[in-house]
């Protein structure tokens, strides 16, 4: 952390103190911010690549033997590099392929491949007997046949659009496009409409040849490539589906897994655009309209049917290793306040950019501080540094640990730092706003590899220039870039939304389209250093950037959280929601007046009939009045906050007790936040202010109570949980008051 000694000075008894210690600073602030430039300089693009190389070489699925290989690897690199590090070990239910078959019976023939051709120009893409086959896991065993149904990307509001078009699902396998939702989003909805089946494929609208030319050719999928995933319903809780809330260690009580709610009610394939063609081709029906289409060469009809599909699928319900690697480097100062930084090291595949353009970068930062312990540093705070495992099923590794360690981390975390794939482009920071100003700051002290200037500077060119006029215009006068908020889909989850760790997730990105090969057998060196971060450089800059917050967050005496940046987000968030509410109700009242004047019935289309949408009630007004105080006593008590910490900062270096005392409370602050009742319907989520959509999957729901219940039109309950997320807001409040009272 940059110390401030601009901060405005207090005439009075403490006076002569600061005077004093004032003389003493200048020579601290230097050593602390000359060990991190000096660590700013160590970070070898090529060593990166390197580790890319080593990790990637073969399949490396949770369960595989190079799995294990590679936690053995980073271990012993860790060790290598002078850090104290173990391998943790838990046991959770992982499903593979044993049978998968899919095939149109009716109106011809067509057997589904569901296989990944080799690409001879790409030496790993060959390596057969070890990789896992197309599948999504934690789909549940089963043989079903019936009509083919497209459901566009398989959301709430296209069984909606189904439904007015007299189009039933029931009985059905749907066929969903990836995009516009988490994928484990797919199958629960199309359960919950009644179909029995669930196909999901990639289009070449969002992911082939309507962006760049495909692999291996160009960056993009090619006809054969097929997206694997989880399909774990994570949005309920993410991590082993039979130890909710607990580690899965080997004594731990396990649900039966016909008790897991989180395995999908039907069966669940992922599909290549060349086995789904023939499929959608074979649909009649009416021709769906603009925004349901995709870019394949034929006309896209909804069905049902009459192409009738079978699907089998069967796995075997294996309990597997999990091989979590976990370093640490004792604090000097602060031994019981830890400073996190992790990413997982599985893969679907070969993984080089998921999670190895990552992985190589967090161990790339490990060597470059056990580099600088070398030259004599010692951090105040202890560094622990992660490599999990089986993120990719649902953050199995980072889950159990966090569910194993519950009550240490809340006692002793002070932050999550997150990375996964990365690539080359404009730096992106994620997370607690807590920790906005903090990221800004590092972010100012590193530079660009492609243009020289900060990557600051350079992600506020792109908001101007790609933002909104309000975005735009606080990207201009807004001292610090605004992050957004974490929903899902990397391992800071359970830090932030079960255990209330400040967490950041970083990454660099704009410029390539990775999509292409995504959880493909085409994720490989080859393709990575061909299309992606060639030759690491933005790998540098991230081990540069993650690597400075950790020692600024290591070795700050005061906890380097800024709030005032939190309660102005926070005040956003209230704003947004009354939004929300006022267009719910516009909207409703305007469809309910359309059909009562019957323009859905004069602008029907006897040959293409669409019902009109049903009336609803308007939603009541709510009394946000709550949420209003909460947010402003947050706002009026940041800012006293900070000043009252301004001017005392110079004399806090010196006033060791004063400082423990402080940031004891401040370990606290974000913990202010969770409930240990959790969210509605899912209490694993804690957290709230942030927690991934019900109904969106990875996508964020700030405020999620408030704004799932208003959304899913649950009045009552939207007014319950205004009032959980305001005494959040007061409890966050009343901390901060009680440290700025305690300061003279
Ligand atoms: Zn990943």
């Amino acid at each position: 952390m940059k110390m401030k000694l601009d901060g405005p000075v207090t005439a009075g008894p403490h006076a002569l103190l600061i005077a004093a210690i004032a003389l003493t600073l200048p020579l601290a602030a230097q050593t602390t911010q000359s060990w991190d430039a000096k660590f700013r300089a160590i970070p070898d693009a090529k060593n990166i690549g390197e580790y890319m190389k080593r990790m990637s070489a073969r399949p490396h699925h949770l369960g595989s033997a190079y799995d294990k290989d590679n936690a053995e690897w980073i271990l012993a690199r860790f060790k290598e590099w002078g850090w104290d590090a173990r391998i943790e070990t838990f046991d959770a239910l992982f499903p593979t392929p044993k049978e998968r078959l899919v095939e149109m019976v009716a109106p011809a023939p067509f057997k589904l491949k569901l296989e990944e051709p080799a690409v001879s120009v790409d030496p790993t893409s060959g390596q057969k007997s070890e990789q896992l086959p197309s599948f999504n896991a934690y789909s549940v065993d089963g043989d079903v046949a019936g009509p083919l149904v497209y459901v566009n990307y398989g959301r709430p509001q296209d069984y909606d659009d189904l439904e007015r078009r007299g189009i039933s699902v029931q009985g059905a396998i749907v066929l969903a496009r990836y995009g516009n939702s988490w994928r484990g989003i797919k199958p629960k909805v199309a359960a919950e409409h009644g179909a029995v089946g669930c196909l999901i494929y990639s289009d070449p609208m969002e992911d082939g040849y309507y962006i760049d030319d495909v692999f291996p050719e160009g960056p993009t999928r090619n006809g054969s490539g097929v997206q694997r995933g989880s399909v774990m319903d994570m949005p309920t809780y993410p991590g082993d589906p039979l130890t909710p809330d607990v580690g899965a260690t080997p004594d731990a009580k396990r649900l039966d897994i016909k008790d897991a709610t989180t395995l999908t009610k039907i069966p669940v394939l992922p599909i290549s655009y060349a086995d789904a063609q023939p499929l959608l081709a074979a649909l009649r029906g009416p021709v769906v309209p603009e925004p349901w289409r995709g870019a394949l060469p034929i006309t896209y009809h909804f069905g049902p049917g009459p192409a009738r599909v079978h699907m089998k699928v069967a796995f075997n319900w294996n309990r597997v290793p999990l091989y979590d690697v976990i370093a640490r480097m004792q604090g000097s100062t602060y031994p019981d306040e830890w400073v996190i930084r992790g990413n997982h090291h599985d893969a679907w595949v070969n993984g080089a950019g998921d999670p190895g353009s990552g992985m190589s970068v967090v161990l790339e930062e490990a060597r470059a501080l056990g580099e600088l312990a070398k030259q004599g540093w010692r951090p105040k705070r202890t560094l622990v540094y992660a490599a999990w495992d089986g993120e990719e099923e649902g953050l199995l590794g980072s889950t159990e640990w966090v569910e194993a360690h519950d009550r240490d981390l809340r006692e002793h975390a002070v932050a999550y730092v997150n990375s996964d794939g990365t690539g080359r482009g404009f730096f992106n920071a994620s997370g607690s706003h807590s920790l906005e100003s903090l990221v800004n700051a590092v972010a100012r002290d590193v530079e660009d590899p492609e243009t020289k200037m900060s990557i600051w500077k350079r992600a506020q060119a792109r908001r101007i220039l790609q933002g909104s006029r309000d975005e735009r215009n606080e990207a201009r006068t807004r001292s610090d870039l605004r992050i957004a908020a974490l929903g899902s889909g990397s391992d800071y989850s359970s830090f932030l939304q079960h255990n209330g760790v400040p967490s950041l997730d970083l990454r660099f990105g704009g410029f390539d389209n990775s999509d292409g090969i995504y959880h493909s057998i085409y994720d490989d060196y080859y393709y990575y250093t061909k299309f992606l971060d060639t030759d690491f450089a933005y790998g540098r800059a991230l081990a540069q950037v993650a690597g400075t917050m950790m020692i600024r967050m290591a070795d700050a005496d005061l906890l380097p959280f800024e709030y005032t940046d939190l309660a102005d987000t926070v005040q956003s968030y209230v704003k947004e929601l009354e939004t929300l509410l006022k267009t719910q109700q516009d909207d409703v009242r305007e469809r309910n007046r359309q059909i009562d004047d019957g323009v859905f019935a004069a602008t029907n289309d006897p040959k293409r009939p669409m019902q009109a949408p049903k009336m609803e009630e308007v939603a009541p007004a709510l009394n946000f009045a709550p949420l209003e105080n909460g947010a402003q006593r947050l706002t009026d008590a940041a800012a006293r906050y900070r000043k009252a910490v301004d001017a005392v900062r110079p004399s806090l270096a010196s006033n060791g007790a004063a400082v423990r005392t402080i940031n004891a409370k401040l370990l606290q602050a974000e913990r202010q936040f969770t409930d240990q009742s959790g969210l509605p319907k899912r209490p694993w989520y804690r957290h709230m202010l942030y927690a991934p959509g019900f109904y969106t999957g990875y996508a964020v729901k700030t405020m999620p109570g408030v704004r799932e219940a208003i959304e899913q039109k649950e009045y009552a309950n939207a007014e319950a949980e205004i009032v959980r997320v305001a005494n959040a807001l007061e409890r966050e409040a009343a901390l901060l008051d009680s440290i700025s009272s305690s300061l003279p």
